[in-house]
């Protein structure tokens, strides 16, 4: 009975003024789930994005920092590479190109019939001269460099 007094008491208006009405939301304070406000879209695009550094760190075998957590890849215990998670809008042009390369190379391994490989992309840009980008999938990175990398740091 108790309960249902503290359902009601929790359900408002949305704080924005969008004219949701709901369930109150602790964060942001006052917004209703369903809100589109930008504040909203903020903290969602936000958790979002700890949940791929968190799902990008495991598949890569990085311990998270002790200290902070794993909020931030600045922080997370790895001894060899300072990493970077991106995901959004803003890595649309890399994942065209390494859909298309990736397609490209997994149809002509049919033609030949040989036994699938994993991709691994080389991207050379005219003016790097010898140095270059390579791409793989992350499925890729824990399966097959990751036990190579962690047999060769083990000695
Ligand atoms: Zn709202
Ligand atoms: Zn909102």
């Amino acid at each position: 009975m108790g309960e249902d007094v503290d359902e009601v008491a929790r359900k408002a208006d949305c704080a924005c003024g969008c004219g949701l009405f709901g369930t109150v939301r602790k964060n942001p304070a006052g917004h209703i789930r369903g809100c589109t406000c930008p504040k909203c879209r903020g903290q969602r695009n936000r958790r979002k994005g700890l949940t791929k550094q968190r799902q990008a760190r495991k598949a890569l075998g990085v311990a998270p920092s002790h200290k902070f957590g794993d909020a931030n890849e600045e922080n997370w215990g790895d001894a060899i590479f300072a990493n970077e998670v991106k995901a959004g809008a803003q890595i649309k042009p890399a994942v065209t190109a390494w859909s298309r390369i990736e397609a490209q190379v997994l149809s002509n391994q049919t033609a030949i019939g040989s036994i699938k490989k994993p991709c691994r992309a080389i991207l050379m840009p005219d003016d790097w001269g010898k140095e270059g980008l390579v791409m793989v999938r992350l499925s890729t990175w824990s399966e097959l460099i990751r036990p190579a990398l962690e047999e060769y740091y083990k000695s």
